[in-house]
């Protein structure tokens, strides 16, 4: 007799729930964090140029050395530090915890934080720890602290500016962390383009500091390609986990091609800062509407009865996340990314509709 699935897959992987992406049908897609400016037809041009002589018949180059110059220099890093490359920084999470997961290891973060830190903790066998955050979604220093004292985390992740809250943590709570820390602290500056803060300058203070980030906020996210920065000691060792083609050929092109024009991605990160402050004002100004700060490309509200608005958005043609019921702290929360101004106009409007009139 053959085995059932029950039988032979981890238990704590039967109750996982997947990764849920929702479906966008034509939608107005505010729910992903996606840049929506695409880029200029010349560069679109080059590209499919690029792709169409593109030795698809090859592996791709397993160190991507040309790609990791071009990240160099486009996003500064620092000298001494090595970078290793993932397919999307999602897949660097999980190499991270795939190395560190001894026996009983543990992986801390603070609650609420990006789902995956908690999911891939289960996929490597970690055990997770999420330490609340306050009510007003900033670090529970105390609480983090104490934390650490417990469970002697292997690792630990914070994401800078933190998603799905928006706001960058203190600091100095941060560089407090990194000192009580008896492992890997991993920084996790997903959007770091929207935000004037980062901690890439502290690798060379902290040894126990790694850095990530991705291009698929600033404007790639099909590409698939994230990075983490650290020092050559950490990195040689995650580098025997990275699977050795993880960064395919047309994602090395691409990337790049691209990362030579980054003023263009920078410049649209810049529009898409003006653009959410434009629309902070709006929510703002809306009766029966909690906005939260936000150094990132989306932004954190809250309204009476949350499920009800976001429906209502939904059938008025616009997707955005509901982030009731994910954690007590979420109570009535929505998320919406920054879109282009027509966006976010109709985002606008269709929220005001769906306050007022709340479908039954
Ligand atoms: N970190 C954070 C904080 C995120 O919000 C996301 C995407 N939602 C990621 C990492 C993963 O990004 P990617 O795999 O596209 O690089």
């Amino acid at each position: 007799m053959s085995a059932t699935p029950d039988q032979i897959i981890r238990p704590e992987i039967l109750s996982l729930s997947a990764y849920h992406v929702q479906p966008a049908n034509r939608m107005v897609k505010l729910d992903a964090m996606e840049n929506p400016f695409n880029l200029p037809q010349s560069l679109r041009n080059e590209i499919a140029q690029l792709t169409a002589e593109a030795p698809l018949n090859r592996y791709p180059d397993a160190s991507a050395s040309h790609l990791k110059d071009r990240l160099r220099e486009a996003l500064d890093i620092p000298p001494g530090m090595d970078i290793l490359l993932g397919n999307g920084s999602d897949e660097i999470i999980q190499i991270i915890a795939l190395a560190v997961a001894k026996p009983g290891a543990v992986l801390l973060s603070v609650e609420p934080a990006f789902v995956m830190f908690r999911m891939i903790a289960t996929f490597a066998g970690m055990s997770y720890a999420g330490v609340p955050l306050k009510d007003d979604f900033t670090l529970d220093l105390d609480e983090m602290l104490d934390a650490i004292s417990q469970h002697q985390p292997a690792l630990i992740f914070l994401a800078y500016p933190n998603n799905p809250t928006g706001n960058l943590f203190d600091d100095a709570s941060i560089l407090q962390i990194l000192d009580a820390a008896p492992g890997l602290v991993v920084i996790d500056e997903a959007y770091h383009a929207f935000a004037d803060a980062s901690l890439i300058d502290r690798l060379a203070q902290y040894p126990n500091l790694l850095l990530m980030r991705t291009l698929s906020k600033l404007g790639l996210a099909g590409l698939r390609l994230g990075l983490l920065i650290g020092r050559p000691e950490w990195l040689t060792q995650l580098e025997k986990l990275r699977l050795p083609y993880n960064v395919g050929v047309a994602t090395q092109l691409i990337a790049e091609k691209v990362l030579q024009h980054i003023d263009i991605l920078l410049q649209q990160a810049s529009s898409i800062k003006a653009e959410r402050a434009v629309l902070v004002r709006a929510l703002q100004a809306m009766v029966g509407v909690e906005v939260f700060p936000t150094d990132a490309n989306f932004i954190l509200i809250r309204t009476a009865d949350a499920g009800q608005v976001f429906q209502g958005l939904k059938q008025r043609g616009v997707l955005i996340k509901n982030l009731d019921g994910s954690h007590p702290l979420l109570k009535n929360c929505l998320r919406v990314t920054v879109g282009t101004s027509d966006e976010n106009m109709q985002f606008l409007a269709a929220l005001q509709a769906s306050i007022k009139q709340p479908i039954n």
